[in-house]
């Protein structure tokens, strides 16, 4: 925390268990077996204690971010005062704590469901010993937290509490203390006076405070808003103090589901008087955190505490990052992300790990969850196919892996998602843009990757991945249960579909951001058009071919289905407008390799181009194959317009892959140029230009622009002469 809160006020347990009801109420399904925090399976206090070498309880007193060896991921050092010792013999009074993640001047790696700590936080810290990662060889060595966040109890000294993930202790002698002693099996061991701790925790007269000035909130406006928009909360009410001094306001935080509160920074509050506040409602508050919904607070300088009567509504977060400079004398602030056309094709491009892409019901788990982000929103996010990736790091490859390296997901975690962000200063203004997106997912036994329902003991893998592509979309967590970006995932609970109020208005409003060009010369996202934006989810081979009848032959081979009812088959004259000219009953559901074929006995004479159209039950996706190109009985070996300009289509047939040799005679028989292509059986196509020096202007090089030409082109087989007037 930032600020420091000496005076703790007392805590109003009421309203925070009411709230708390509500919300584990809505959770609580039958057959629920586990909450999960953001893709997180609780590890007891056992687990964690057995696990870890050296557990102490430090404060964070400083940070420094920086790139491995290898310079393909961020890490930041702690530098963390021990104060008591619970287990093990740390090596010095003050240890090193290494954490996945930082900023390094302008590059930025943010890491969902992964610990990332702040300057003087505290807590219990669970470590692992120093080793060399096998993962990314680090520029040094220090202790890494096992479990990840939940190798972290962290104190909230102003309420004098403590919490992990999944649980808040309400007294850190009895039940931090008292459980570690009995776990580790010996009493803790002082090293040095906790100050801090011993203040807050110190009893205090009751009245202390309240003979001070007691704020209420009489009203506050809008009552629905969104997180990390710069939308502003304006609070109206009474003895708030003239001033702000150590007072703040505070929402519950939607990455625990509100079972602590978020600050905003500093730089967040736009005006604090006696009987007015207004403060914009923060997607990265003082200690990480993202505003909720729910009740939320005003605590004055004194401090005395208000609850608002009756709970705000966050409609959806957008993840901002922070940034803060001493050198470049910038405050902390909070920036709004956005998206960009990182492969020049106006998005993002996905490659699998060989685990992943092997995993046919993953892969297609996977390709669903993204058509359902793509036909919402028209996020534009394409896959590859064939083109592995081995490991995560900042190299402009957008991964999607299984853990495969004990060290690439942290113990308990089932997937998270890692956006690098690059940015830039344009005056005094900080833009951060996602340069790359990584995704890491656990592997285990008890996925379920549908297309069937989840039971109770599995985790719907779909739901994880949909929730994670959020993320890579650039939204936070909600305390929502109806909507995927809702922090938690439990087992047997499966949240496959978007919710237009809340994720998908999200989504739009990143879109609607990130369309506009980026001030720093990033190209913006070229949203999917809405009738092609899904990719095709079974990958399907398809081959036609002319028989000997002049009919066409299609065939293609689907390696897995789930629940295609039919396949339309689609023919086009130019590759442009389709019409459907058959359909083809499915298997439905297959785990095995299932062919079809059909029969086109009437083809257009000169070129087809076909495709298929998937159908399923229950969806409006539009989910297309490859497209074939076959030549039909009339085809000839053309170019095309004839007469025609200097860019032209060559039609040219052959049934193996060779180099055709191209020349340009005059009529006179005096060669002007001469080159050679690739042609291949799959296209009869070919643009060509007939004359480049002629396209880059230099006309000099060419007796005439205007006249007929002979083109003369073969193959190992055959060759023969195309008659081509050239009208420019
Ligand atoms: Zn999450």
């Amino acid at each position: 925390m930032k600020q420091s809160f000496t005076r703790p006020f007392s805590f109003i347990a009421k309203n925070l268990s009411s709230l708390l009801l509500v919300v584990l109420g809505f959770l609580m399904a039958p057959g629920v077996q586990a909450q999960d925090v953001c893709q997180l399976i609780p590890l007891s206090l056992e687990e964690r204690v057995q696990a870890a070498q050296v557990v102490v309880e430090g404060k964070v007193i400083s940070q420094r971010s920086f790139w491995d060896e290898k310079h393909e991921n961020i890490y930041t050092a702690s530098q963390v005062e021990v104060y008591k010792v619970f287990k093990g013999e740390p090596t010095a009074t003050t240890v090193e704590i290494i954490t996945e993640g930082g900023r390094v001047d302008m590059d930025l790696h943010v890491y969902s469901a992964t610990l990332s700590l702040k300057k003087e936080q505290q807590g219990v810290f669970f470590l692992q010993s120093p080793k060399p990662s096998p993962k990314a060889k680090l520029a040094k060595t220090g202790y890494t937290v096992f479990g990840s966040t939940q190798g972290f109890i962290k104190y909230q000294l102003t309420e004098g509490t403590a919490k992990d993930p999944f649980t808040r202790y309400a007294s850190i002698p009895l039940e931090v203390y008292g459980s570690l002693a009995r776990l580790s099996g010996r009493t803790l061991k002082a090293v040095k006076a906790n100050t801090d701790l011993d203040i807050a925790l110190k009893p205090k007269p009751a009245t202390q405070n309240q003979r001070r000035s007691i704020p209420t909130i009489d009203n506050f406006s809008p009552k629905s808003l969104r997180a990390g928009t710069g939308d502003v909360l304006t609070i109206t009410g009474t003895n708030f103090g003239s001033t702000r001094g150590n007072g703040y306001v505070e929402f519950r935080n939607s990455d625990d589901g509100g079972k602590t509160f978020v600050k905003p920074l500093a730089t967040d509050y736009l005006g604090w008087s006696d009987t007015q506040i207004r403060v914009k409602v923060p997607s990265y508050g003082i200690d990480g955190g993202t505003a909720g919904t729910g009740d939320f607070r005003v605590v004055n300088n004194d401090p005395n505490t208000a609850t608002s009567a009756s709970p705000l509504n966050i409609i959806f977060a957008h993840s901002n990052v922070s940034y803060e400079s001493e050198e470049r004398k910038i405050e902390e602030q909070s920036v709004q992300t956005r998206l960009i056309s990182q492969n020049g094709q106006g998005g993002y491009t996905f490659r699998f790990g060989a685990s992943f892409e092997a995993n046919t019901a993953a892969l297609y788990a996977f390709k669903r969850s993204m058509n359902e982000w793509s036909c919402t929103t028209f996020v534009n996010w394409n896959t590859v196919s064939n083109n592995p990736v081995a490991n995560t790091a900042d190299d402009n490859i957008n991964a999607v892996r299984f853990a495969t390296a004990s060290d690439d997901l942290p113990a308990n975690v089932l997937g998270r998602t890692i956006s690098r962000y690059r940015g830039c200063i344009s005056g005094t203004v900080l833009n951060f843009w996602v340069d790359e997106i990584d995704m890491e997912f656990a592997q285990r036994s008890d996925w379920q990757y549908g297309p069937d329902a989840s039971t109770n003991r599995q985790f719907d893998f779909q739901s994880v991945v949909v929730h994670e592509l959020g993320h890579g979309h650039q939204l936070s967590h909600l305390i929502l249960p109806k909507a995927v970006m809702h922090y938690a995932v439990a087992r047997g609970q499966s949240s496959r579909t978007l919710n237009p109020e809340n994720d998908i208005a999200g989504g739009n409003y990143v879109m609607e951001r990130s369309r506009t060009a980026s001030p720093c010369g990033e190209k913006p996202m070229e949203p999917k058009p809405a009738n092609a934006c899904a990719i095709p989810v079974e990958l399907i081979e398809l081959e036609a071919e002319l028989t000997v009848n002049n009919q066409v032959l299609l065939q293609w081979t689907t390696q897995q289905e789930n629940g295609i009812t039919a396949f339309a088959v689609e023919r086009s004259p130019d590759g442009e407008t389709y019409t459907t000219i058959g359909t083809v009953p499915a298997s439905g559901t297959s785990t095995t390799p299932t062919s079809y074929e059909f029969l086109d006995t009437s083809p257009l004479t000169v070129l087809n181009y076909y495709r298929l159209r998937l159908i399923r039950a229950n969806t409006v996706v539009e989910e297309y194959s490859e497209v074939v190109q076959v030549a039909g009985p009339n085809f000839v070996r053309q170019i095309a317009p004839n007469p025609g300009g200097n860019e032209t289509t060559l039609f040219f047939n052959t049934t193996e892959k060779e180099v055709l040799h191209l020349a340009i005679f005059n009529t006179a028989g005096q060669l002007y140029r001469e080159w050679s292509l690739e042609v291949t059986p799959e296209s009869n196509k070919y643009d060509i230009t007939l004359f480049p020096a002629q396209k880059e202007g230099k006309t000099d090089m060419y007796p005439t622009r205007r006249g007929l030409f002979l083109i003369k082109w073969s193959t190992k087989q055959e060759n023969g002469v195309i008659r081509y007037l050239k009208l420019e």
